[in-house]
């Protein structure tokens, strides 16, 4: 069962637990890096299969730590499986996870700066336990960006994957769902209380996975899109016609057919995908 797809069955088969790794680097969680890891490998097991299969393509990790989600990536169908952390430390204890094949890639960075589109060849999915203080907008850059994933699979703090798959109506329905939900299919496939986590957070977390839609919205259109949302959500208790004054006000709801005094949190993304479109120029 821990052979991969390239008959992988390196050193994941006779490493020491997390935990002894850990203690046998002498690591402990820092909080200005948002760790809190998984240690358990029947739950890192179960995220990857959440997130494949992967029949061969890379996958991306970020913030791998003391590599719980690594070991499970090592052990799937992925063909590469490149790691980006921030937190030097932990690369020593990573690079024994390396066979040797070039299968494993290692990169010492801040995800929020790295540039994807070098680091794979081809369509490549993202799979990350993130770094709470990080996650939106590492999510945003994902969504906005130059280079889009294949899939990607993520664990957020349960409120922030709540305001990834809301429906307009509920109280989490804000521009988080309206950017994520206009690019992707996403829905919420893992609830994980915080006592999965070592040491566990103050709140409980959930993983959502997200798939890019045939449909998404060219970079002009998300820029748009990201106006409107962020002037009717920054004034989400009033009516589009005063929130979306500086862009047009009550004409602007009307070119794109939408009542001027409907609240934000009741226009569904074709709405806010007709407002983004009858926007004047800039
Ligand atoms: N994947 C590990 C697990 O599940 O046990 C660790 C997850 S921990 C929540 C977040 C990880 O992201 C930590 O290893 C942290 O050092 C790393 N990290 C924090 N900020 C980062 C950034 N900007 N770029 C890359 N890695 C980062």
């Amino acid at each position: 069962p821990l052979r991969g797809r390239n008959g992988y069955d390196g050193p994941v088969t006779d490493l020491p637990s997390l935990r002894e790794q850990l203690d046998a680097h002498g690591l402990s969680a820092k909080k200005s890096f948002g760790q809190h890891f998984l240690l358990d490998l029947n739950v890192t097991r179960k995220i990857v299969r959440l997130a494949g299969p992967f029949e061969g393509r890379s996958v991306v990790e970020v913030g791998p730590g003391p590599g719980g989600l690594t070991r499970a990536l090592l052990e799937s169908d992925a063909g590469k499986v490149v790691l980006v952390e921030k937190d030097p430390r932990f690369l020593p204890l990573l690079g024994e996870l390396d066979d040797g094949t070039g299968r494993l890639q290692i990169v010492e960075g801040d995800a929020l700066k790295v540039r994807e589109a070098e680091l794979v060849d081809g369509p490549a999915h993202l799979v990350s336990n993130l770094p709470y203080n990080v996650g939106t907008a590492l999510l945003i850059k994902w969504l906005t960006g130059p280079w889009t994933p294949h899939a990607l699979t993520l664990m957020f703090q349960k409120e922030v994957a709540e305001r990834v798959v809301a429906a307009p109506g509920d109280e989490a329905y804000g521009r988080l769902a309206v950017i994520s939900q206009a690019v992707c299919d996403a829905r919420i496939v893992l609830h994980l209380p915080a006592a999965a986590f070592t040491p566990p957070p103050k709140v409980a977390s959930a993983v959502v996975h997200l798939v890019p839609r045939p449909d998404r919205p060219e970079r002009d259109t998300l820029k748009r899109l990201e106006r409107v949302t962020a002037a009717a959500f920054g004034q989400r208790r009033k009516m589009l016609r005063s929130s979306l004054k500086p862009l047009g006000g009550a004409a602007l709801c009307e070119a794109a057919g939408i009542d001027p005094e409907a609240r934000a949190e009741t226009v569904d993304l074709a709405g806010f995908l007709r407002l983004a479109a009858a926007l004047p120029t800039v």
